[in-house]
């Protein structure tokens, strides 16, 4: 039995089809699904009784299920237990340009950066399209608002889910359905390059966030894993190849970590990495955790290193810190929920 959850508007219309239906019940259902918000079908109306024993035999509404919540001023943290027992989170935040959700995309993450909570717990599994689905759409039923950006920069490695995650930018963006802008969706990687190629075909409104976090192959080794098989001479070239076949700007992600990556010379290093580049820098503060091996960065030292990006025409900016009273930062999911 499929989750109905998962399907997307073409998918939907392929199965009414198959089964000798009109291609325009997929629309109706998915009208109730993600314009009305019923989740249940017998209150769908106006679908016909033959069709909702059809819908019953091949699909289930399975739901995930918030079991925590914890609040700050400007962010919200959300456990879910999903319907395996598994238990992944996603973060809220209120910004003035609207409310941005950070949805995980995994149970566990295998990409074993050295810095990161998150990948503790290795991969258990992927999130399937409704899981991920179902974050956006319990969330906003508990807030009574509308999401309006999408981050996938929580659990997980999101291209190391690319089917999945295709379908759930599918059903994200259906105009017959959640109808978010694709530029408001953001996916973030730790630079799986044959994800980065895919993606570019399948989603070139979609924005692109590469975890960067080191000018050189050295240091990126040392720190995340994934950089011994995809080095960066070719992750930098795939991105140029990403912006020149979308014309889009890419982020870079660049945590700050004491005596690691935060030198001077790795900014000047970074600077002549990204010179003429369409991109910006995104430099974070890192997020302490229990693992005492790195350092957050000394505010003068954070500053010193943007202004040499500044200085050598990048565009650079300091990210604005979330959820660091509750444990919602960037990094510091799941450690401590179990
Ligand atoms: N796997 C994806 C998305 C999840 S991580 C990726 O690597 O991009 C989202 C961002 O948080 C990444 O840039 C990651 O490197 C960063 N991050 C991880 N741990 C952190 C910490 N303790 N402090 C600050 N940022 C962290």
């Amino acid at each position: 039995m499929k989750n109905i959850f998962n399907e997307t508007l073409e998918s939907l219309e392929t199965y009414f089809l198959n089964n000798g239906e009109k291609k325009f019940k997929a629309t109706q259902i998915y009208d109730f699904l993600y314009k009305k918000r019923v989740y249940d079908l017998d209150k769908m109306v106006n679908i016909s009784n033959n069709t909702k024993e059809m819908i019953k035999k091949d699909y289930n509404f399975d739901m995930i299920k918030i079991i925590k919540k914890q609040e700050d001023s400007d962010v919200k943290k959300y456990l879910f237990e999903l319907t395996d027992g598994n238990r992944i989170e996603s973060v809220l935040m209120f910004h003035n340009y609207g409310i941005s959700l950070c949805v995980s995309s995994q149970v566990g993450c295998n990409m074993g950066c050295a810095f990161c909570e998150s990948g503790r717990l290795k991969k258990v599994r992927n999130l399937e399209a409704y899981e991920m689905v179902e974050q956006l759409l319990l969330i906003e039923e508990e807030l009574g608002k509308r999401i309006t950006h999408v981050v996938v920069m929580g659990i997980g490695e999101p291209f190391d889910n690319y089917d999945n995650l295709m379908n759930f930018i599918k059903i994200l963006t259906c105009p017959k359905g959640i109808e978010l802008g694709s530029r408001h969706i953001t996916v973030s990687t730790c630079g799986l390059i044959p994800g980065i190629n895919k993606f570019m075909n399948d989603f070139n409104q979609v924005n692109l966030a590469i975890s960067l976090h080191a000018p050189n192959d050295k240091i990126r080794n040392k720190i995340m894993p994934i950089s011994k098989v995809y080095k960066l001479d070719d992750l930098m070239n795939t991105v140029k190849t990403y912006i020149k076949k979308t014309n889009r700007r890419v982020t870079f992600e660049y945590i700050m970590l004491e005596n690691i990556n935060d030198s001077l010379e790795c900014a000047k290093e970074l600077a002549n990495l990204l010179k003429g580049i369409n991109c910006y820098v995104n430099l974070i503060p890192y997020n302490e955790t229990e693992n005492i091996e790195f350092k957050r960065t000394k505010k003068v030292q954070i500053l010193a290193f943007y202004d040499i990006l500044k200085k050598s025409g990048i565009a650079v900016t300091i990210r604005k810190e979330f959820g660091g009273n509750v444990d919602a930062a960037c990094g510091q999911l799941r450690a401590k929920s179990y």
